[in-house]
């Protein structure tokens, strides 16, 4: 633990999808975020990949997808991302309800939760998500996207995730060595009422926070999942040191996977979460502009040889656009 670097927090969420145009439609319209990669699952790339994020990919700003239409529906439950969070300025709850009313997007009663304010919603596909209002501080490293959701309102990258688990202590210990610390306990409400909901939190200022809920209800992946859940090590170094750390608590991590956009290591922690560690380097705009992220399928390495075969296996879609603009693809 002494040689390793907290890490300042998630990185990014990778959920299940169905229908890959219903997916764009609502995370990009509906929600405001920006499409800032379009890809392929590298290891099934008959299928898309979807990255929204701010407006500049920052490291705990993106929500990625995988369409998988032959998928069913999955169930959520123990051994997985129960609930994924996302900040929004103090104030914008009325903004998001009336938002979601016109959208004909169903949510929850407000819940106060550690002294915050959480609006519980699904996407289209039963993904459970929450937004919560907190202060954005004046110097905060996100950058929001403005096409669909003025900046007051804006989704400022990840608050939180929270993690349900049969037996939650191994993986408090993984969190610990992770360089997460505990910082309060509450009685859980809205979810599993009567158990306790322990927060921990990272070093930095998005994507801080993973929350543990005890829970024997058994889980299914499938559409409106989370497949798995990424940690920032900026670094190389960082990557190395956190590899070496959960190693030591018997954790099977695999080396570092060249993805592209960051250098990613991964190992399902013992309550069966799949964690990532993921470098800050190269980033999203290794192989496109920032004025250019998302406008276009982009196919990491060899795969680009395949362009023709592989174009024409993945389903049409249209990103939405807010002006008039001259024809996608
Ligand atoms: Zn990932």
């Amino acid at each position: 633990m002494a040689d390793t670097t907290p890490t300042p927090g998630i990185h990014h969420v990778t959920c299940i999808a169905g229908d890959p145009q219903r997916n764009l439609d609502f995370w990009v319209e509906t929600l405001g975020l920006r499409l800032v990669k379009r890809s392929i699952n590298q290891d099934d790339p008959g299928t898309y990949h979807f990255f929204f994020a701010d407006a500049e990919g920052t490291p705990g700003t993106s929500m990625t997808f995988f369409p998988w239409e032959g998928m069913g529906r999955g169930k959520v439950g123990s051994g997985q991302v129960s609930r994924t969070a996302f900040r929004v300025p103090e104030g914008s709850l009325d903004y998001w309800e009336e938002r979601f009313d016109e959208y004909g997007v169903a949510y929850d009663e407000r819940v106060e939760r550690f002294g915050e304010t959480v609006l519980p919603f699904e996407d289209p596909d039963g993904l459970p998500v929450e937004l919560v209002a907190v202060e954005i501080p004046e110097d905060d490293p996100t950058v929001p996207w403005t096409e669909w959701v003025p900046a007051e309102h804006a989704i400022r990258g990840f608050h939180s995730v929270t993690l349900w688990l049969a037996d939650p202590e191994p993986t408090v210990e993984v969190l610990e060595t992770m360089g997460l610390e505990r910082v309060a306990t509450e009685q859980a409400q809205g979810d599993t009422p009567g158990d306790e909901r322990i927060r921990f939190a990272a070093s930095g200022p998005v994507g801080t926070y993973v929350d543990v809920l005890p829970t024997v209800q058994s889980g299914r992946q499938g559409h409106g999942t989370v497949h798995h859940v990424a940690f920032q090590t900026p670094t190389d170094a960082d990557q190395q040191a956190m590899r070496k750390a959960v190693r030591t608590l018997g954790q099977r991590p695999t080396r570092p996977i060249d993805r592209h956009w960051f250098r990613s290591v991964y190992f399902r922690e013992p309550g069966g979460v799949l964690f990532e560690l993921a470098t800050k380097e190269p980033g999203y705009t290794a192989d496109e502009p920032l004025e250019d992220l998302g406008g276009r399928l982009v196919l990491p390495g060899e795969f680009e040889d395949r362009r023709e075969e592989i174009e024409a296996g993945l389903t049409d879609i249209r990103v939405p656009r807010a002006e008039p603009a001259e024809a996608d693809d």
